[in-house]
Parts: structure tokens; sequence; C-alpha cells
């Protein structure tokens, strides 16, 4: 039997449970729960803040601008920080990412700017770039002060599809440039996964549905809710009626284990759980397994694991295919997770989903290695973990059939939109950005950045420059 064929046929339903599945709701109080989802990075003080603005040594082609996938320009807006210009440090962070607020809080900047930061030395430690700029822009988003105003009107209209951060950033852009947009959203809330994915204790206090009020008061920007690509809406008509179409329609697949027993009760994507979390009035009220295993080794899996303890979850582990430096996760997020007691397991790769009844009980796993050439193989070495629930965190991918409305298929590569350097697809009057496309860093700042691209090359094509 190949390799391939002793996956699929991997469901056991040989062994009695030890016990009856353990998951439900209420394993901790609102107070426990509301402290374990509490904001992960608390807000700067004035005094705070000022420290730690005294701190940059505003250097001249500054590695942490050059570092951040938007540009903003980190000693410029520290600088006004520093002389009380709070409004104008904003206007700085906010013109080069309108989601200035929500990278403040969600970006890796331990990869990003904090990284790349003069300061980042074995004796020092880099300047709180995340904090400073979520300092300068939360006055702004929460007192609704309006930054941009809008160029005459041109006329033109642009169809945004998908209210993602690539699509409200791009439609933000487009609207300061004069032109109308409409964005075309299935989700009763814009956002994407600002509101539906992102971890709840990242961003608490409804943050993402307020920044998204803010992008949307600029004006010019027309909602419709209930409109998907490929269902209700088709390409073709996009674009006999618009002057252009950006495609920020992000993965909406989830990318499957290939073993038998995927619908298991118990067996769960954990991007699908997380968006029942987001949205749950009440955390407390959410199922929760008291042994979860989560298999993958990104954001969402650390997120979906610290998220699990805290609700209560007792063992939470995850298991990796490869070592700690593969994981796609930084080695601050991996860390961050085994303070909040998550276990990590790596070079394991699961073999079986053993079940009772329909329902998952355990995980049997493989020990992997790097084979002569990288490659991963298994070694032989089995090892079962117990599991009430299991959380698939394996990565996503575009829904093809989303984009097979038309003829005119737009072209793929490796199963996202190609794209070129100013977001073009191969379809004329077409431009995409975010995750659904090629060759990006599934970054919200990154899909921020490829929206407002994309909506300068929409501008270039409808002056007549492109
Ligand atoms: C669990 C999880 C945690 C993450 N945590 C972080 C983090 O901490 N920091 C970070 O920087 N990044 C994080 N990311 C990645 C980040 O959220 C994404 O890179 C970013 O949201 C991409 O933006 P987007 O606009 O391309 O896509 P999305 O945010 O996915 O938005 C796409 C939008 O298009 C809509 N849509 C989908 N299909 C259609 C259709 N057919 N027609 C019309 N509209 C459609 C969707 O409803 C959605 O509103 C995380 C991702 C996940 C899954
Ligand atoms: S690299 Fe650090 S010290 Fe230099 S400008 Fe950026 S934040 Fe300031």
């Amino acid at each position: 039997m190949t390799r391939e064929r002793k996956r699929k046929a991997s469901v056991s339903n040989d062994k009695p449970p030890a016990k009856t599945a353990d998951v439900r709701s209420g394993r901790l109080s609102d107070e426990q729960i509301a402290a374990n989802f509490a904001d992960m990075h608390p807000p700067l003080t004035p005094s705070e803040a000022l420290i730690d603005a005294d701190r940059c040594y505003f250097c001249y082609d500054a590695p942490c601008t050059t570092a951040c996938p938007t540009g903003i320009d980190i000693p410029g807006f520290i600088q006004k920080i520093r002389s009380g210009n709070l409004k104008g440090s904003a206007h700085t962070i906010l013109s080069a990412n309108i989601m200035g607020g929500m990278c403040a809080r969600v970006c890796p900047t331990e990869v990003l700017c904090e990284q790349a930061c003069v300061r980042n030395t074995h004796e020092d430690r880099p300047v709180r770039i995340g904090l400073l700029q979520r300092y300068a822009t939360d006055p702004i988003v929460d007192a609704k002060t309006p930054l941009f105003k809008r160029a005459p009107a041109t006329g033109r209209k642009v169809a945004v599809v998908g209210g993602g951060p690539a699509g409200l950033s791009c439609a933000h852009r487009l609207a300061m440039l004069g032109h109308s947009a409409t964005v075309f959203e299935p989700s009763e809330k814009l956002g994407g996964l600002n509101e539906y994915g992102i971890a709840a204790y990242k961003t608490p206090d409804d943050f993402a549905a307020r920044e998204v009020e803010y992008i949307l008061g600029i004006g010019g920007i027309e909602v419709r809710t209930g409109a998907s690509l490929g269902k209700n809406l088709p390409l073709r008509e996009l674009r006999a009626q618009y002057d252009a179409v950006f495609l920020g329609i992000g993965l909406a697949g989830v990318s499957a284990l290939d073993l038998d027993g995927e619908k298991l009760e118990g067996v769960a994507n954990a991007v699908d759980y997380i968006a029942t979390l987001r949205q749950a009035k009440s955390k407390a009220s959410l199922p929760v397994g008291r042994r979860v295993v989560v298999i993958g080794g990104g954001m969402t899996a650390i997120d979906i694991a610290v998220q699990s303890k805290a609700l209560g979850a007792e063992e939470v582990t995850i298991v990796y295919r490869r070592g700690q430096e593969h994981m796609n996760a930084s080695r601050y997020e991996q860390e961050f997770a085994q303070i909040r007691g998550v276990t990590v397991r790596y070079w394991s790769r699961p073999s079986k989903l053993l079940a009772t009844k329909g329902r998952i009980r355990a995980v049997e796993f493989e020990k992997t290695r790097s084979g002569s050439g990288g490659q991963l193989e298994g070694t032989g070495q089995m090892y079962m973990l117990d599991a009430d629930v299991v959380f698939k965190a394996i990565g996503q991918k575009i829904l093809r059939e989303r984009l097979a409305d038309t003829a005119d298929i737009v072209e793929l590569r490796q199963d996202r939109i190609a794209v070129d350097e100013e977001r073009r697809t191969s379809l004329a009057g077409v431009w995409a950005g975010g995750d659904c496309v090629h060759g990006g860093s599934d970054l919200t700042v990154s899909a921020v950045q490829d929206g407002k691209l994309a909506a300068l090359s929409i501008d270039r094509f409808l002056k007549g420059g492109a």
C-alpha cells in the first residue's frame, strides 16, 4: 500500500474510550474569561509614550520604515509624538496605512519594524513602535476625527469585492482620490478577518468595527452586504458596470488534513471556531474541550490554542510537522502560547483520527524528520494524544468556485490570483490584493498595502496613464 493510501485509510473506531468526550461550556467564570481575554498589549500612558519616543534616534534612512510593508515614516510620527502633535502623528501613520490602528495591535512587530530597529541589540531593546503607533491613532479613531478629505469627484466608479483589510484600504484610497467605490461583501459586517479572525485579546472593545466606521467616514464608499462573487455577483457583470474591479476576497477555503474522519464530531476548522468566538455575546457559553489538540504551525494554530486555554481547556497541545524554526508563527508567538499554558510538539504529523460512535477521541501521530534533500519524511515512530476536540489549522486556500462565474477566469498561480507589482491581474481592468493573491505574506499590514497600491494603479488607469 502506498503512503498516500495508508494515510487515507486512517479512521479507527476500534477501542472503547476511557471516558466519554468532555466538551462543555462554562468551564470558567465570566470574570476569569474577561481577565484571560483582556487587551494583550495595554495602551501606553502619556508619560510612557514620551519616554519611549525619546528613545528613538530618528535614524536617517530608518530601517524600521524599510521593514514596514506600508512604509510608514516611523521616525516622523515618533518625532510628532515627542513634540505633542498627536494629530499630525496619526496623519503620518494613517496616510501610509489607513488601518494603522489595527496594525498597531496585530502586526508581528517583533519580525518587522521592531526587529529592524537599531536599538534592538543584546544590551538594549527596540523602541516600542507598535504601542507608539497605537498611542497616536487611538484618539483619532475614538473621536472619529476626520483627517482626510476627498478630491473633487471624478465620476468614475470602482467595484471592490470583499470588505476585509485589502478591500477597505483600496476603497478608502479610491475615495480620497475622488472616485466612488462600492464594496461588495457576503457577511453582515465589514472588516474580514479583523472582525472574524484575529484573536479576541488582540483587538478587544469592538475596535475592528470602530475602525471600519472611521474608514467609511470619508464618504464616497457604498457598502452592499449579502453580495458574494461567484454566487450572486458575476465578475462579468461587475466588469461591464464599473470602470475597474478590485478583488480582495481573502481565502475562504480551509486546507484538509487528508485523513479519513475529518467530518467526525469534535474535529473542526480553527478559523470557524474563532469566527464564532469573535462574535459570541458570552464567551463562557462556548463549548470547550477538556483536551484540545491543534494541528498546524501558523498564527491560526497559536490563536486557537491560546484562546481554547483562555476559555478553560485543561490540556492544549499544538502539533507541528517540522521544527520550531520552521513554524510560520514567530518565536515570540510560540513563546506567548507556551506562557499561556499551551504545549507545542514539533516534528510530528497526524496519521490516524480515532473515534468512538462518530466522535473524535484521540489522534495518532507519526514522528517526522527532515530527509537528506530537506523533504519531510516519517520515522515510523508513533504516539497517541487523547483529544476531546481537534482543530485543523494547517492553512487556508482560495475557493476556486468563487472565481469561476465567468469564462474570463483570472490567472492563478499556486491556487492564488497572479498579480504584477501594481496588483493588476491577467484580466484587463481587474486588480487583486491581500491574502487571495500569490506571493503575499498573509498579514493584515500586507493586505492594506496591496489595497493601497491597487487603488493608486487604478487611479492611474482611470486617468489614462496605466
Ligand atoms: C485566525 C487568524 C489570525 C490571524 N492573526 C493575524 C495577526 O495577528 N496579525 C496579522 O497581521 N495577520 C493575522 N492574520 C492574517 C490576516 O488576518 C489576513 O492576512 C488579512 O485579514 C487579509 O486581508 P484580506 O482583506 O486579504 O482578507 P480577509 O480579511 O479574509 O477579507 C476578505 C473579505 O472578502 C470577503 N469575501 C470572501 N469571499 C467573497 C466573495 N466570494 N465575494 C465577496 N466577498 C468575499 C470576506 O467575507 C472578507 O470580508 C490572521 C489570520 C487568521 C486566519
Ligand atoms: S530604527 Fe529604531 S531608533 Fe531608528 S528611527 Fe526607527 S524606531 Fe527610531
